[in-house]
């Protein structure tokens, strides 16, 4: 079972049909079929195979305008995204307002793989604290379940996946237990200077958590502990794990990577599930609504064939939605019947509901201390080796801090290999300079930046949401989404205390802030979507009528159809959500398993 064309799924059965497959979507197919499933995941976008087609070597100066951001490749030339960005062409959505503040920008790749192929591969566990919020502080939503019942499965992924970091044992900042994590890489210069500093302001800098192998997998103990007592797939993932090779230290993760070593779902996940023979995959897939048969079930989901234009049928006894977020939404709603006229699963009203994205403001410094710096490479892995974790805990349960979450700090800095940006805009340190005096300042600056990002807790609000626009069409004749979006004052606030802490940590420093810290919370924040952590609008609770989803996020209404993205998520705490994505499906398709072998399903 391998790559198939839309036309052979018709002829064949499946027990579960998989819809997307980055993240959460790879995660389902891997777990369902390497445990003996017979799987179908369909993929909107195009076929990509990473080890082929990665650009990893070529650099900027061997691409069209030296490899920079344009509308079409907004991350640069080389960028792994193939098909896709802030607008797909002939796939629109739409915006309730006008006013910008209320925009939702929505970051799509139309791939196998979908944005795992060029994330910032940030794999942060989500602690105690972040499945309980509202126990904690009143606000937004519990998860129905505890850090206990991810723990294992955040466990499982890390050992799968390949994760770098430490356990330092601080705050809802989970440790990992031995042998799940692979050793953290040296700090950077600039990061051993914001470590020194940040301890003088009296906040942690710890290494972070990236998906990317800084070290071998562990072949030969690993593969019994995910898949205990099935020696066919230990085999099947001893074998791939050892073709996996070891980060080069050298190459940008964002455009790929051929060598497979950092979490692309099409390096990872998907090619030891295509060896258990369980797995068909048809790409150019894309659905536009769930089927429900006559006793309320899903049948199975219709989808074009975007080759031929084509309406086509898949069947098979469950369903799991992946689609990222907002499509899983798009799907649900527009899988209208006279048993749910408002969208399947939604006798609650609430698909589509509480949407949310990652708090984001950032500030960039110079630092004198770091100018003149002998020629040295600080490539390293590629992203961040280091970060600040939330520290704010008790100051916020004091009621110190005037809005109700956390942020962690991303920063980098350091002597990268050199973009046409690099000395780009020196004239707000040097006034301006021209010739070999500009050669001098570009040589003197270069490596002296420093540039800080906050990525913060937003609490679901009844304002930021989803749903059809009644009016638009994508080309495929599929009704397309329009979206609602509000920042609370919990969100601005945070972004105006991310500005004032990274100003102090770069005077700390000795160094210059490039803009005077914006203390307008509603100016520093970036707008919703922007930071590219879409989750919400099919809320996994307790209660059938205020949430979509019971804990096995299993739609309340129908009992074979599953998500397994981020749009169960009831909250999204500072921690990049992607991990607890993988974990979260990880759990859910271990749960269709058992399901499946009682005959339950
Ligand atoms: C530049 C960038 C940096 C990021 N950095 C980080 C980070 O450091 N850490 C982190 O945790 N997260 C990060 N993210 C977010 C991360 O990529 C997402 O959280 C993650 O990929 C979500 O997984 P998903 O499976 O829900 O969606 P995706 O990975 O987007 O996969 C969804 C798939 O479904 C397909 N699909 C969509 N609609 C349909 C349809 N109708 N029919 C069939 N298929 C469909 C899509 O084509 C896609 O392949 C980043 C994202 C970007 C873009
Ligand atoms: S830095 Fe390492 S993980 Fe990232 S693309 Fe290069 S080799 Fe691959």
């Amino acid at each position: 079972m391998p790559f198939v064309d839309a036309e052979a799924v018709s002829k064949r059965e499946y027990d579960v049909i998989v819809v997307g497959s980055g993240a959460g979507g790879g995660q389902t197919a891997y777990t369902l079929t390497m445990e003996g499933a017979r799987v179908l995941v369909l993929e909107a976008g195009r076929k990509y195979d990473p080890t082929t087609e990665t650009a990893m070597f070529q650099t900027p100066d061997m691409a069209p305008l030296r490899g920079t951001d344009t509308p079409e490749k907004p991350f640069g030339f080389y960028d792994a995204t193939v098909d896709g960005g802030w607008q797909v062409p002939g796939e629109p959505y739409t915006q309730a307002s006008k006013d910008k503040s209320q925009r939702f920008e929505w970051w799509r790749a139309r791939m196998l793989g979908g944005r795992t192929n060029h994330w910032g591969r940030i794999s942060l566990r989500n602690g105690p604290y972040d499945f309980k919020p509202r126990s904690r502080d009143g606000l937004g939503f519990d998860w129905p379940i505890a850090y206990e019942d991810m723990a294992p499965y955040y466990d499982k992924v890390e050992m799968l996946v390949g994760i770098y970091g430490s356990n330092e044992g601080l705050e809802n900042t989970p440790n990992s237990p031995d042998g799940c994590l692979l050793p953290p890489p040296k700090p950077i210069v600039s990061d051993l200077l914001v470590q020194k500093h940040s301890a003088k302001l009296g906040f942690p800098t710890i290494a972070c958590h990236r998906a990317v192998l800084t070290a071998p997998l562990d072949w030969k103990n690993t593969p019994a502990k995910l898949h205990p007592g099935n020696t066919a797939a230990q085999e099947i993932i001893a074998r791939d794990m050892r073709r996996r090779s070891p980060c080069l230290w050298a190459t940008p993760c964002g455009n790929g990577c051929s060598t497979r070593s950092n979490y692309q779902s099409t390096t990872v996940h998907l090619p030891p599930a295509l060896e258990t023979g369980k797995l068909d995959i048809v790409t150019d897939a894309m659905v536009a609504e769930v089927m429900l048969a006559k006793d309320g079930r899903a049948s199975g989901v219709r989808f074009i064939d975007r080759h031929s234009g084509k309406s086509m049928q898949a069947t098979a006894r469950v369903v799991v939605l992946a689609a990222s977020a907002c499509e899983t939404v798009r799907i649900l709603l527009n899988s209208k019947s006279a048993q749910f006229p408002q969208g399947l699963a939604n006798s609650s009203g609430k698909v589509g509901k509480y949407l949310m994205d990652t708090v984001g403001a950032d500030l960039q410094g110079q630092i004198p201390l770091l100018e003149n710096l002998p020629p040295h490479n600080e490539e390293g892995a590629s992203g961040l080796h280091m970060y600040v974790p939330w520290y704010g805990y008790q100051a916020q349960k004091a009621g110190k801090l005037g809005f109700a979450r956390g942020y962690h700090i991303e920063f980098i800095g350091g002597r990268r290999m050199p973009q046409y940006y690099t000395t780009e805009g020196l004239e707000w340190i040097t006034g301006g300079s021209y010739g070999a005096k500009l050669k001098e300042d570009a040589r003197r600056y270069y490596g002296s930046m420093i540039g800080f990002a906050g990525r913060g807790e937003m609490i679901p609000n009844e304002h930021s949401y989803c749903e059809i626009d009644p009016q638009v069409n994508d080309k495929w004749g599929i009704p397309v989404l329009r979206f609602h979006w509000k920042w609370s004052e919990h969100e601005t606030r945070q972004a105006a205390h991310m500005q004032k802490t990274f100003a102090e940590l770069i005077e700390s420093m000795g160094g210059r802030v490039r803009t005077p810290p914006e203390k307008d919370g509603a100016k520093a924040i970036a707008r919703g979507g922007s930071i590219i952590h879409e989750l919400g609008g099919a809320l996994m609770g307790e209660d059938p009528q205020r949430s979509v989803l019971n804990k096995w996020c299993q739609a309340w209404d129908v009992k074979n159809l599953f998500l397994a993205d981020g749009s169960p998520f009831p909250s999204n705490a500072d921690k990049n959500p992607t991990l607890t994505i993988m974990a979260n499906a990880w759990r859910v398709a271990d749960h269709i398993l058992d399901r499946m072998r009682r005959k339950e399903l």
